[in-house]
């Protein structure tokens, strides 16, 4: 017998006294007992584990542990429970199956248990350990009842031998959900619970329970979130969920007077690869001849904003001209992505009134300005990002150097260890609900 293997069931079928032979089952089947439901029938097509102890088939109950249940026989009330989260399932008379809530208690109305005594009207059933785990004989139930797994709820269930089947009230089949927990466990439920189940920390979607983490050798793994701070403490690093949680920290990483497809294609891998975004305040001299820069742009989630098309400091410029130079990055931008930018970033963030007035978008400056055109130095950008960081802030960067490049590959998976999530300039806004509204400036959005 293997450590760790916890026992639920033993199947043994005694034939009558004058037929001293034992059938057992394979995996769980019973043979020569039509009338018992087999074992794999209870876990609804999943394959189980058995093997056999002195004539009798025991079923490895770590099987049903990975579909959600647990399994425990308490010797002293002789009662089997079936338990899946906070919600227990029990056996009663003619099949009928009721749960009732462990927390309420038993008197809980509706919901009724009883032990499994009451299957047998007084009679004990036998069980032993094997390895601490308490298994039953199912021949010492086979005189008093059937035993059968009804799958639709996940449920064991007997009822008693010689009743007529409408005794047995067959429950209805409702439509079920597969629901995950963070420690990778599944449960089907009935719809009606879906509810309750996200209440106590249920999820519908699978990747709601897990989360993707990197090494630094590129390395890449999905994990149930249950398992994340072991692996933290191993050395990896996680990559920014899929969903942003409003409540939770955020930052708006940007990027001026690209693209350039050396530097920012080396920015958009890093992004890609933590599975976050930013937003990249393109010219429209450069955006014309790079398509394909800003299309991945625009695959991965980020924002695309207007720069102006060849970067004057527009507080110099006529209202023409500067509607000139913003209109034509636009549809540049939109010839390429099908979408006109919702947000501009003046050069130099000068702007004045006539800019306002004609700008037709957000005027998007920054809180932590990197000085990466300056210093040309990565490690001093990750300083400057690092040291001050907080919830709102507009980081401005420029994606045309490669010390920015090398610094971003520090700072994305710095910021979403920090906790950060990595957001654009409009989900920003979104998220802190700030509406943004044409002509006026933001430097961080809180
Ligand atoms: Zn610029």
């Amino acid at each position: 017998m293997k450590k760790f293997i916890t026992v639920f069931l033993i199947i043994s079928i005694i034939m009558a006294m004058l037929v001293p032979t034992t059938l057992y089952a394979g995996i769980g089947d019973v043979i020569g007992y039509a009338k018992y439901t087999d074992i794999s029938a209870y876990i609804n097509h999943y394959p189980i584990t058995s093997y056999n102890i002195n004539d009798y088939t025991v079923v490895v109950a770590e099987d049903l542990r990975n579909y959600g249940f647990d399994v425990v026989w308490d010797g002293n009330s002789r009662t089997l429970s079936i338990t899946r989260n906070e919600l227990a399932t029990e056996i009663a008379p003619y099949g009928r199956v009721y749960k009732y809530s462990s927390v309420a208690g038993r008197e809980s109305v509706p919901y009724v248990a009883t032990d499994i005594k009451t299957y047998v009207y007084g009679n004990f059933v036998e069980s032993f350990n094997i390895n601490g785990q308490t298994c039953i004989y199912i021949d010492s139930l086979a005189p008093y009842g059937k035993v059968a797994w009804v799958p639709e709820v996940r449920a064991i269930k007997l009822w008693l031998e010689g009743l007529p089947m409408k005794a047995y009230e067959p429950l209805t089949e409702a439509p079920v959900t597969i629901m995950y927990a963070p420690d990778g466990r599944t449960l089907v439920v009935e719809n009606s619970e879906v509810e309750a189940y996200k209440n106590v920390g249920w999820f519908e979607n699978k990747s709601d329970v897990t989360a993707v983490l990197v090494s630094s050798d590129k390395r890449r793994i999905e994990v149930y979130k249950a398992e994340v701070e072991a692996y933290i403490a191993q050395g990896w690093t996680p990559v920014q969920a899929n969903t942003i949680d409003p409540a939770k920290p955020m930052v708006a990483v940007t990027f001026d007077d690209g693209p350039k497809p050396a530097t920012t294609n080396r920015i958009l891998d890093t992004l890609e690869f933590y599975n976050a975004c930013a937003t990249f305040f393109v010219l429209g001299s450069l955006a014309e001849g790079n398509a394909g820069v800003l299309l991945k742009m625009k695959e991965l989630g980020c924002q695309i904003g207007n720069h102006t098309y060849d970067h004057p400091q527009l507080t110099k410029l006529s209202s023409q001209k500067i509607s000139s130079q913003l209109g034509r990055t636009s549809e540049i931008i939109a010839n390429i992505t099908g979408a006109n930018p919702t947000a501009i970033r003046p050069p130099y963030g000068a702007y004045n009134k006539t800019v306002s007035s004609v700008a037709g978008a957000p005027l998007i400056l920054w809180s932590i300005d990197t000085l990466d055109w300056k210093s040309r130095n990565a490690n001093s950008v990750i300083d400057a990002v690092m040291s001050k960081v907080k919830d709102g802030d507009i980081i401005l960067m420029h994606d045309i150097y490669n010390s920015t490049a090398t610094a971003a590959e520090t700072i994305i998976p710095a910021l979403i260890q920090r906790g950060f999530q990595l957001v654009t300039v409009d989900e920003l806004a979104y998220y802190k609900n700030k509406p943004m509204s044409p002509g006026s400036a933001y430097s961080q959005i809180r």
